[in-house]
């Protein structure tokens, strides 16, 4: 293989304990963690302080092609490691917090659901993954953005855990919202990202599944470490 770079590819509903994991194994490995959730929350943010109605494509895609929002992921630096998996700048401004409140997440499925919403990321997250190694995660990653990744994994795990996990980060931030709230939204932000049109959450054939109930991320995180170590020993 004459191939400089690794690349590892994540897909999974909410809350599978994709981006923790991503970002461990990313700092075992020493490749660059990339949270394409966060790029379509940020967008998202965006178009919701603007006051457009997400339910409304043709105003959403007019009003990010015109306005252009840059949207920049870096490793948090100095004061920006708070607990953050990874630093995120709209338009120079730093909002990798603001993008994780709950309304963030209702919106971002909606979105997320246009042609023209995600042809604004897909390249930016192809292009970062052509000059370095990366474990990036999302929902169409192991199906359109790198197809042709390295080890491709689908990380799943009962929907209850996943939301008292999902619950449990929401209260530590200081969000007021209950266990049953946390639950319908997360069931409906799945359904919503497994069934539309484009570019849907799906297991692609050769995709490593990966349930993590019951297992820490650090145990999931060194399954994945040993699999590209074995990986890259035949390669
Ligand atoms: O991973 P996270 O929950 O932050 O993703 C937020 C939303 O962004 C998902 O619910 C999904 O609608 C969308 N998304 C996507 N494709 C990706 C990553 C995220 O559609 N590659």
């Amino acid at each position: 293989m004459d191939k400089k770079t690794f690349q590892i590819a994540i897909d999974g509903p909410v809350a599978a304990g994709k981006g923790t994991t991503a970002k461990l194994v990313a700092q075992r490995l020493g490749f660059l963690y990339v949270d394409t959730g966060a790029m379509y929350r940020a967008l998202t943010l965006y178009t919701q302080r603007v006051g457009i109605y997400l339910d409304d494509e043709k105003k959403v895609i007019e009003l990010l092609s015109r306005d252009k929002p840059k949207v920049e992921l870096r490793v948090p630096e100095g004061e920006e490691k708070d607990g953050r998996l990874c630093t995120v700048l709209l338009n120079g401004e730093d909002v990798s917090w603001k993008i994780r409140t709950e309304e963030v997440s209702k919106g971002v499925s909606v979105i997320t659901q246009y042609g023209g919403v995600r042809d604004m990321i897909t390249p930016i997250a192809r292009s970062i993954a052509e000059s370095q190694s990366v474990v990036m995660e999302g929902r169409d990653i192991t199906s359109v953005v790198l197809p042709e990744a390295d080890l491709k994994i689908y990380m799943e795990a009962d929907a209850m855990e996943r939301a008292r996990r999902r619950h449990r980060e929401l209260l530590m931030r200081g969000e007021d919202i209950s266990l049953e709230t946390v639950y319908t939204d997360l069931v409906e932000r799945d359904e919503r990202d497994s069934n539309r049109e484009i570019a849907p959450l799906k297991k692609v054939s050769d995709a490593w599944i990966l349930d993590t109930t019951g297992l820490t991320i650090d145990g999931v995180a060194e399954l994945i470490v040993a699999r590209v170590n074995k990986i890259t020993k035949n390669g």
